[in-house]
């Protein structure tokens, strides 16, 4: 074994994330420790929940959770779901379609509404559920699917829902920060996010936005079910620092100097809606320059596209593993390919947090057409950087 280690860092990571994290954000993890029960934390863990409040746009306080985002959304089904419950699980991607399991794992009869991983689920499906199976407690769904760069319509799905009395869990782990989450006005239950994503930090937090409803079920689900109130999957340790500013755990104290960091770019770029609109003119540049090059995208409608990620359906000649093996190591950036079913049929490329820029979307691009050129495959860069270029210059 060497002394010391270092992976390959790539150059630039533009996967379906994390990505490379803005260099503000890597310097404050670098910082030494303070002690999490000073006045001086807990001034920063007030400011950091003070900024997660504007960033989902609601008036109560959002969970800083340590643990990858999978975490907080198996908490969700933990404190919501009692056995028997009806639960609308909608199922437009391998994230969507994983939540089912974890939904029954917690008793819930699961309805699932799937639809091919290409597409978004309509309101009316949703509407079509919901009447069908009136009794339905929660419904879940993912807002942005990242495995197929595919985006859930949010907005009406959570309005319909809270007409209605259905509780709604949200995975918006590549949502919030790329795409509008407006929580208190939509209605929302749970929203959860990672930091890895929209934000541009590390993996390993969950950031958990809760309604009074869902804390008033939570409370109810854990007292009716038995389930260990004290155990770190459950939301209640939670309210001493809703109540009283005291965070029941040891703090991750380097990812939540980093999570500050991340949320005071945003604060200096004019707020969240700003840093949405970034998301939204590169994700707009991306899909305009791979058409342009002569490639597909793989979603079926530009309505049902995702902000924070492209995935582009590789032509029969191309290699999956090859393209992105040139692209990394003749050119120093890193992309995903796909999961599952969609494995060596798409490539996809991450345009989140720090590399939702319109220099990193342009070289992406270019990138990706020097790779293709070199497993013979000629397109069209010059017309994919025009397109690119008009794309990001559109005046809104
Ligand atoms: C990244 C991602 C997750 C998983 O987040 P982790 O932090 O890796 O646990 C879940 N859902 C969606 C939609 C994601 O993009």
């Amino acid at each position: 074994m060497p002394s010391s280690f270092r992976p390959h860092i790539p150059e630039l990571m533009m996967a379906s994330g994390p990505c490379s994290i803005y260099p503000r954000v890597l310097e404050a993890m670098g910082w030494q420790m303070v002690h999490h029960r000073t006045d001086d934390f807990v001034d920063l863990m007030r400011s950091v929940s003070d900024d997660l409040s504007k960033l989902f746009k609601t008036a109560n306080r959002v969970l800083p959770v340590e643990g990858e985002s999978i975490l907080g959304l198996e908490m969700a089904a933990c404190n919501l779901v009692e056995p028997g419950d009806v639960c609308v699980n909608l199922a437009s991607g391998y994230y969507g379609a994983g939540y089912a399991k974890v939904l029954r794992g917690y008793g819930a009869e699961v309805v699932d509404v799937t639809v091919p991983y290409d597409t978004s689920v309509s309101i009316e499906q949703v509407r079509l559920a919901l009447d069908r199976h009136p009794e339905t407690k929660v419904l879940a769904f993912v807002h942005s699917e990242t495995p197929s760069a595919s985006e859930n319509p949010m907005e009406s799905i959570c309005r319909e829902c809270r007409e209605r009395g259905v509780l709604t869990i949200v995975d918006s782990v590549s949502g919030v920060g790329g795409s509008p989450v407006r929580f208190d006005e939509w209605g929302c239950d749970v929203v959860v996010t990672g930091t890895q994503k929209c934000l541009g930090s590390t993996p390993g937090m969950s950031l958990v936005a809760l309604s009074d409803r869902a804390w008033e079920r939570a409370a109810r689900v854990m007292k009716d079910t038995g389930r260990y109130e004290r155990s770190y999957l459950s939301f209640l340790p939670w309210r001493q620092w809703v109540d009283r500013d005291y965070v029941p755990y040891t703090p991750p104290i380097s990812a939540i100097y980093g999570l500050k960091a991340a949320l005071d770019i945003i604060d200096d770029e004019g707020g969240v809606d700003d840093v949405v609109r970034r998301h939204e003119r590169c994700a707009r540049a991306m899909r305009a320059g791979v058409r342009a090059m002569g490639l597909e995208l793989w979603v079926d409608a530009d309505e049902h596209m995702a902000n924070s990620v492209t995935a582009i359906r590789l032509p029969e000649d191309v290699d999956d593993a090859q393209l992105r093996g040139i692209m990394d190591s003749r050119y120093g950036l890193h992309v995903s390919g796909g999961l599952g079913e969609e494995a060596g049929r798409l490539i996809r490329v991450g345009h989140m947090g720090y590399t939702a820029s319109a220099q990193k979307v342009v070289s992406a691009l270019t990138v990706l057409g020097a790779a293709m050129i070199d497993l013979d495959h000629p397109v069209d860069v010059t017309a994919a950087v025009a397109a690119a270029n008009a794309a990001v210059s559109a005046v809104e």
